[in-house]
């Protein structure tokens, strides 16, 4: 399939790096291909980012059958890198299927990346710390009332120049181990990028902040007893010298960030393992001296060192709320490879 460009008349003015947010700013184009069944996907298109038309009955916004995608461009110089799409795109399909979505080419959807980047090349930022953020996305858009999959859909590609994610820069943050609300249960929608998990998880969050904490630790929702994930990032534990992550357990988003840190760790002899892992074990370690150190992963902040715990009232405090070793390297190593700076041995890099 051909993409067809249509280019703006009106380019944007664009920001200066040093007052990127995130996801705030979107560039001059967009990439949209349309599904209607017995047709398949087809129209694929750049054309100037604005807004879309839908139907006030579309089937996305009585019924939420929508996924979507996040990862980042950044600049080596003249050049462009993208972090592991293909990753991106299989695990649309892994959303999709459980949407009841139809299936995308995964390495047409990665070349319409690559053309949108493409184009809109002179937005990816300088600055160290700064990428250009892809939102690749599906939403249903049937005029229909009554729950079944829609016959048509739009997939849909923004793009967002961004800062760093936490513009103080690396500071351990404060975690609300969550006893009321969960995000998601096995059988449910909890492995997909779908935006349901999203706005289960809001009324939780906007609590915790409110008491003062950055993010949620989410607790499986069966026994409330083993960890899953926390905030919309996976969570990893150092206990003495053994690295653990929850396993991919069926209600859990599997991470590429999560997936980059374990082949990194393990290419590096250090033991990780992924296994359940319940909050008493995280809380008698802590007591005992042998929880080293606490991290989130994810596309936005990479690794988000994790300085303390309150699980009812009480604290735990890690690495005396200061970064880790193993979090700093792992830091510094995967955005070292993002951008060029460091040698990519895994092949993680796809050159624009
Ligand atoms: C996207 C996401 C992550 C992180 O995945 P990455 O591929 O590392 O960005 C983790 N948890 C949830 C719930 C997510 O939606």
């Amino acid at each position: 399939m051909d993409i067809k460009i249509t280019k703006t008349t009106s380019p944007k003015q664009k920001p200066n790096d040093d007052e990127l947010v995130f996801g705030t700013i979107f560039t001059d184009h967009m990439f949209i291909m349309d599904y209607t069944e017995g047709r398949g996907w087809h129209d694929p298109r750049i054309v100037p980012y604005g807004p879309v038309t839908l139907d006030p009955s579309a089937m996305v916004l009585h019924y939420g059958q929508a996924i979507f995608e996040g990862l980042k461009a950044y600049r080596n110089g003249d050049d462009i890198l993208l972090f592991r799409p293909y990753k991106n795109m299989a695990r649309v399909n892994i959303s999709n299927d459980r949407l009841c979505i139809p299936p995308i080419d995964e390495s047409f959807a990665v070349e319409a990346v690559k053309a949108l980047v493409n184009l809109e090349r002179d937005w990816v930022p300088k600055a160290k710390n700064t990428s250009l953020y892809i939102r690749p996305f599906i939403i249903a858009t049937d005029p229909h009332l009554g729950v079944r999959p829609s016959h048509t859909y739009k997939f849909m590609i923004i793009l967002s120049p961004v800062g760093p994610y936490y513009p103080e820069g690396l500071d351990p943050v404060k975690i609300y181990i969550e006893n009321n609300y969960v995000r998601a249960v096995k059988g449910g929608i909890g492995f997909a990028k779908t935006p349901g998990n999203y706005a289960a998880s809001i009324k939780a969050q906007m609590e915790a902040m409110d008491k003062g904490f950055t993010q949620v630790l989410w607790l499986d929702g069966v026994e409330r007893k083993y960890i899953e994930e926390v905030g919309t990032m996976n969570v990893f534990f150092v206990i003495d010298d053994e690295v653990i992550t929850p396993e991919l357990n069926g209600s859990i988003l599997a991470g590429i960030t999560r997936d980059s840190v374990i082949e990194m760790l393990k290419s590096r002899n250090i033991k990780v393992s992924e296994r359940r892992i319940s909050i008493d074990e995280v809380c008698s370690a802590a007591e005992s001296g042998r929880l080293k150190e606490a991290f989130g992963t994810g596309t936005a902040a990479v690794i988000s060192p994790i300085g303390e715990f309150i699980w009812n009232d009480q604290s735990i405090i890690v690495n005396n709320g200061e970064i880790g070793e193993l979090s700093n390297m792992l830091y510094d190593t995967i955005t070292g490879i993002q951008s060029g700076i460091l040698e990519d041995k895994f092949n993680w890099t796809v050159k624009i």
